[in-house]
Parts: structure tokens; C-alpha cells; sequence
């Protein structure tokens, strides 16, 4: 088994990074610090950062085919203009509840954005998954869930995997791309109790799933028929999602969080809460678009490097 280190790439000072998301349009890292309600654009070459307000909790964020982004906001879904930082509401949850929030999301390989809610108080079972497709419609795909936490989808566009993160499980689900679908769930990799909780993860382009380990300090790769392959060390108790990136998209991108530390822990881990980052060898895939699945194909990816 290989063992490395991740580096730290940006010192962030994230109380709750996540939401790592390459674009290889601009050669950019995005993420989002969920608790401050801040996204976060991080160009590594040369290094410069900006941030952006959206004024409330924002879970996580998507690509689209202009410069604009969709955010899981606390209540639905929004358009960030990158240009001028202007914020607009594109859905909102019928049936809304201030206790609950968006967490994490990923658009789908036909341009739909699947999000999951959690209760604030991370109460059992009170959030859901949803989609949003590009027209704006919100499904409610399944409820039951406590912190919905990573998606991913096989190339082949057969299967998706997803992670509530008490569950202590990845799981997959069948996957109808033309329908946006899921069925037949069941689990995939259980995470031993002292390895930390499954929390954000990435398929890597040979098909092995990249998962964060809350409370682990680690990314862990697993193969397709669920062996461990790799551990990825982060100098930080609490890694919360990964992504590749980089101009070969051999870059793993590795957010952080600060928030469940100790003051004495904050002080040992003075790094916590920043972007941390490790060649691995395995590469990435391009980030799927939002809205780029007209007519419900698979998105035209961006060529490979
Ligand atoms: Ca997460």
C-alpha cells in the first residue's frame, strides 16, 4: 500500500472548507467555507485568491458554461456572477425549513446539480437529496438522511455513489442517466469506527473513489471492487472533501476544516481549515457543468490534458 502526505496549498483558515471544484476553463481551484457563507476562488499559478460573500451558509458549488457558478445555498440554490459577486435565487425548497441546510452537491454527467440537507443540530434522519435540473425544476429524490455529505458518478453512467456520513458507509446506487433515476442501493465500502467518517469524495479517472475522512485525517482511494488501495495523509484531524486539478488534473486538491477542534488541537494543527495538496499519480476527470446536459447526453467534457 502506498502511504503519502499531502502539502499544504492554501493557507485558507476555512472554519468549514469544503466544496473543493476544478475548472479547467480558467485553471482554478473553487471552494466554499459553508459556516461563513463565503466561496472561495484559489489560482495556484500565479498564486492569487478571491473571495466572494454570498451571505448566507453555502454547501457547495457547480460549474456552469459561463463564468457564473450555482451554489447549494441554506434554502435552495443560487447564481454566483463571478464578475461582480452578485448572488441570485434560482429555487428555493418548497417546503423549506430554517433548521436545515444544504451541504454538499455535484452536477450530475448530464448537467443535473444532486444536493443533500442536514438539520443544524445534525438531528437523525431530517434531510434529503435532491436534484435540480437545468430548467430550475427541484426533485426531491429521497429523504431519510442525516449529514449528505459525497456524490460521484461512474463514468459509464451506470452507477452513482453517495455518502450520508453517520451511516459510516459509501454506497451506490443504479443510475438512469436519461431519467436521472436511482435505485438498487446498497453499500459499497463500510469505514472501520477508528478510520473517522466518509465525508466528500471524486472518482479518479481509472475509476477508484477518493474519500475524505472526517475526524480521520486522511483520503483514502479504493479500488472498484471496494479494497483500499491508497491512505493519503493530511497533516489535520478533519479533511471534509477532495478534487482533482492542475493542469493534467494529476493534482489532488484536499479542503479542511477548523471547526471541531480544541484550542489546544487549533494550536497543534495550525494549518487546519487550509487547502492541502498531493500528486498521487492516478488523474482526475474534467468537472461536469451545470445545465450542459441538453437533449440528456452525457456533458462534452473538456478534452483531456
Ligand atoms: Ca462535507
Amino acid at each position: 500500500m502506498i502511504a503519502t502526505e499531502a502539502a499544504l496549498a492554501l493557507d485558507a483558515q476555512a472554519e468549514l472548507g469544503e466544496g473543493p471544484m476544478w475548472d479547467p476553463r480558467v485553471g482554478c481551484l473553487y471552494f466554499v467555507d459553508i459556516l461563513r457563507g463565503r466561496v472561495h476562488r484559489f489560482d495556484p499559478v500565479p498564486e492569487q485568491v478571491r473571495s466572494y460573500d454570498v451571505g448566507r451558509m453555502v454547501g457547495a458549488v457547480a460549474l456552469t458554461e459561463s463564468d457564473d457558478l450555482i451554489l447549494a445555498v441554506q434554502d435552495g440554490f443560487a447564481r454566483l456572477d463571478t464578475r461582480t459577486g452578485a448572488v441570485h435565487t434560482v429555487a428555493t425548497l418548497d417546503a423549506a425549513q430554517p433548521d436545515l441546510r444544504f451541504n454538499d452537491g455535484k452536477c450530475d454527467p448530464a448537467g443535473r446539480l444532486w444536493a443533500g440537507t442536514m438539520a443544524l443540530d445534525e438531528r437523525r434522519g431530517a434531510g434529503a437529496v435532491y436534484r435540480l435540473d437545468p430548467g430550475g425544476r427541484i426533485h426531491r429524490i429521497f429523504g431519510d438522511v442525516t449529514i449528505s455529505n459525497g456524490l460521484d458518478w461512474s463514468d459509464d453512467c451506470a452507477t452513482m455513489y453517495y455518502i450520508d456520513s453517520p451511516t459510516r458507509t459509501i454506497d451506490v446506487f443504479d443510475f438512469d442517466l436519461s431519467s436521472g433515476a436511482v435505485g438498487n442501493r446498497r453499500p459499497f465500502v463500510r469505514i472501520p469506527r477508528d478510520e473517522g467518517v466518509p465525508d466528500g469524495m471524486t472518482l479518479d479517472a481509472e475509476g477508484y473513489l477518493w474519500v475524505a475522512l472526517w475526524g480521520g485525517g486522511a483520503v483514502h482511494r479504493y479500488a472498484p471492487d471496494g479494497r483500499r488501495a491508497t491512505v493519503i495523509r493530511v497533516p489535520t484531524r478533519y479533511p471534509t472533501s477532495c478534487a482533482f486539478g492542475g493542469a493534467d488534473l494529476g493534482d489532488l486538491y484536499i479542503t479542511t476544516a477548523h471547526v471541531k477542534l480544541t484550542p489546544q488541537e487549533r494550536v497543534e494543527q495550525p494549518q487546519a481549515g487550509g487547502v492541502f495538496v498531493v500528486r498521487p499519480g492516478p488523474k482526475g476527470r474534467p468537472t461536469n457543468r451545470f445545465g450542459c446536459g441538453a437533449g440528456l447526453q452525457p456533458c462534452d467534457r473538456d478534452p483531456q490534458p
